[in-house]
Formats: structure tokens, sequence, C-alpha cells
């Protein structure tokens, strides 16, 4: 569908030449990049490290139909109940079948990209439903009315003083709060909400297979809080977080905690396996765990594009893109940007309304470099532009474009007849929109390479 590049390239435009987002970006990045240098200095092999969790990851999705059943059987084990959701509108009728039968009117929901993926937000609000963002960042782009800006920090793009005025304009708060009297009032506004709801969400970051546990990493404590007061609890994540053994969090924690924030170990980092026991005080009395699908086994049954389902979510590739600093997250308008996003949006969305996000990169390969999984990011984004182009997605005007280009190249002597100004004016019509209206188009010499080398070297007559 031409309206989403179409859009995407009129919304990169103008956030490129937005020197305002442009310097917060830069400094916000410049903060995580610090902050991630330190914490990978602290691996004694860090690419021993990646090369390990690749092959973790490898024999996850590899083996996902197995490790997926061998997790649902053992929280089913454990009092919990584990729902398959082949897309977002199932996964959408599956929770407000949940909502129904426990009479739910309140829900916290910490931090998940998942939910994003499926617009929950909305749905429960159009079920009277109301549901309240507990992490920090997310609850910040909530007030807005935004989406997340980042995969990671949700509010990335936001400086400290807009989210002062924005929460001096919705509670009252000095113009002029600190970070910490931000947090405290959020904290004062959020603390009433867990105590009230009747339902919990989250997302995870990892399924345990032969614990049947979820692993949930966070650095504000309110994803375990929304998953202890609540008298239900709802996980909804994407099946391609399995992970075999507990053990395996040995490495991954480390892994995602220094590449997603620089720190040695997130703060909390909770494990659960089924809603409260008779022994226990805590917890909800009922838990479901969504697995969700979405497109994913799409990318499963394309052995090249396999690997995007070991992605941790760790926000690396994002931060270290030039494009993603450039153009900002809203732009990629998916729930997933950077070049992740790239990768993955057209499989899970559609490769013909999200083509356009692989062609959005410089292909300077530091997404692959810095990725602790070692993902091939920027190979994998070269594989979406061919198959588009196998598929016969390409614009009319680029097809028609490389065609004159083809039959140039095949009949030189016929293309040096023509004259050069009006290579130039063709060259112009077809490619100054893609090669962008601020640049010039590199100029068409008035002899050409073969004439030249013809006139340098002349042929002998015999
Ligand atoms: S692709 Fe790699 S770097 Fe990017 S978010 Fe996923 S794990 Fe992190």
């Amino acid at each position: 569908m031409k309206g989403a590049s179409n859009q995407f390239l009129v919304d990169s435009e103008a956030k490129a030449f937005d020197l305002f987002h442009r310097e917060t970006i830069n400094y916000n990045i410049s903060k995580y990049d610090f902050s991630v240098s330190q914490g990978l200095s602290r691996f004694f092999n860090l690419e021993n490290s990646k090369k390990r969790a690749f092959t973790h990851k490898w024999k996850a999705i590899e083996n996902l139909d197995r490790y997926l059943l061998e997790f649902e059987q053992n929280f089913n084990r454990k009092g919990g109940k584990v729902i398959w959701a082949n897309n977002d509108k199932e996964a959408r009728e599956e929770i407000l079948q949940i909502v129904r039968k426990h009479g739910i009117k309140t829900a916290v929901k910490s931090k998940s990209m998942a939910t994003e993926e499926i617009e929950l937000n909305d749905f429960l609000k159009e079920n009277d439903v109301d549901c309240y963002e507990t992490d920090l960042g997310e609850y910040i782009v909530q007030l807005l009315g935004q989406k997340p800006y980042h995969i990671v920090t949700p509010a990335m793009h936001l400086r400290k003083e807009e989210i002062a005025a924005l929460f001096h304009e919705k509670f009252g708060t000095p113009i002029d709060s600190s970070p910490e009297q931000i947090t405290q009032k959020a904290r004062e506004l959020l603390r009433e909400k867990y105590l009230s709801a009747d339902l919990g969400i989250t997302g995870a970051n990892f399924l345990i297979a032969d614990t049947g546990s979820i692993a949930i990493t966070e650095n504000e404590g309110n994803g375990r809080l929304s998953m202890t007061f609540p008298k239900v609890h709802i996980a909804l994540v994407g099946i391609e977080k399995v992970l075999p053994n507990l053990a395996d969090l040995d490495l991954f924690w480390p892994l995602l905690a220094t590449h997603g924030t620089g720190q040695n170990l997130t703060v909390y980092n909770s494990l659960i396996s089924g809603p409260k026991s008779s022994a226990e005080t805590d917890g909800p009395e009922h838990m479901y765990v969504i697995l969700l699908d979405n497109g994913r086994t799409e990318l499963l049954g394309k052995k090249e594009l396999r690997q995007g389902l070991y992605c941790i979510r760790c926000g690396a590739c994002l931060n270290a893109c030039p494009v993603y600093k450039n153009i900002g997250g809203h732009t990629y308008n998916t729930t997933y940007s950077g070049p992740i996003g790239s990768v993955i949006s057209p499989h899970l969305k559609g490769m013909e309304e999200f083509k356009h996000l692989s062609y959005a990169s410089s292909l300077c390969g530091n997404c692959s470099t810095v990725c602790p999984v070692k993902i091939d990011l920027h190979k994998m984004l070269l594989i979406n532009r061919r198959d588009s182009v196998k598929g016969g997605l390409s614009p009319w005007m680029e097809k028609t474009g490389w065609n004159f280009w083809k039959m140039g190249m095949i009949h030189q002597k016929l293309l040096d007849k023509i004259p050069f100004e009006w290579k130039r004016f063709f060259l112009k019509v077809f490619f100054q929109k893609s090669w962008g209206k601020k640049r010039n188009l590199p100029p068409i010499a008035p002899i050409s390479f073969h004439e030249l080398w013809l006139e340098k070297n002349p042929i002998p007559k015999d």
C-alpha cells in the first residue's frame, strides 16, 4: 500500500529536520552509550557470550514446537492456564472472555510490547475496562495519547522539562519538578490503582520451558506490583520468547540488562510459575499466559529470516542506527521500530504495506555489530528487499527505471548515442524522489567511461 510508505517519507523528512528532536535524542542516546560501554566492559569475554546466546536462541527456535508444549505442560501443572492466540484478534477476544468471566472493571498494566502489538489499551477502553500503564515511561506516553517511542525507553523523545510541564498541567505539580518529584507523584497516583485493580497485565521477557515459568525484567517494580495485588494476572507473550532451561537466564539476564541500559543486572527480575498456591499470601488467584503468534510462524517458515525471532528486545540496534537517530521511533508507525522493526514488521504486518522500512537503512551494519544475540540484521534487510522485488511489489516507476538501466548496460553503444543532458533528465524523472528532494543527484559526465576508454585506447585497425 502506497499510503504507509508515502507517510513514512513525509514524517521522516519532518523529523530529520527537527533540530530540537535531534538534540534530545542525541543527548539521551549519548547517556545510553556511556552506560552501555561501561556495562559491556565488565564481560569477561563479550564475543563469546554473544555467540553462546546465538546458539541458545538457535536451539530454542529450531525446536520451538517442542519447548512451547513443554512450557504449557509445566505451567498448567501448577494451576495456570495457557491460551494460544494465532493473531491479534484472537488474543483480544481471549482477553475479553477472561475479563467477562471475572467481572473485571479496572486493570493495571506493566510495560509490554506484545500488548502494544494487539492495541490492547484501546480495546479494553472500548469494552469499559479502565487500564492504567504503570511503567513511568509508558504512563507518560499514555498521558500524552502517544505510542511508545522506543521498545525499552518509551518516552526517550521527551526532555525532563517537557515531562514536568505535562505533570504540571495534569496534576498541578510544580512546573520545574525534578525527575524525583515526578516519580514520586506518579508513585502516589499509581499505588492506589494497584490496590483497586481486578486485573494485572504483563508481558514477559522469557518463557522458561523446563520450569513452566515466565521471567520478567524491570527497573521500577511496577511489574511485580501489577502481578501481586490483582486477583487475575494475564501475561501476553510472543511465542519466540521461549528458552529451554532456567539456567539459560544466567546468560540472558546480564546480556539483556547491559545492552538495554548498561546495568549489570536489571533491578527486579521475577520468575512466576502460576497463580498463588494455598501456602502463599500474595499473588493472583488466576493466572493466564497467552502465547501470541501474530505472524511469528511466518518468519519461522523462512529459513533465511528465522533469526528475527532470536531478538530479546534490548533496543541496542535502535540506539546504534543512524536512521533511527534522525527520524525517531514514531515515524516507523509500527510496534517495533529501528532495524529489528524494519526486519520483522513486513512479516508481522504485511510485506506490501511495510516493505519500505527495509529500505530505510544505510546498511552500515552497526545494528548487527551491537546485537547481543548476533542477528545479522542488515543482511536480513537485504533479503526483505530481494523478496519484495521478487514478489513484484516494486513501484512501477522503479521497475521501469531499472529496465531502462538494464537495456542501456546491455546495449552500450546505443546508450552512448543518447546525449548526456537526456540522461540527466531521465535520472531526475525516475530517481529524484527515492534519492531525496534535498540531495543532488550525481551529475552524468558529458562523455561516458566507455567512450573515454576508446578515446585513450583506440582499437587498432588491421
Ligand atoms: S535485534 Fe538484537 S540489538 Fe535489536 S533489539 Fe533485538 S536483540 Fe537487541
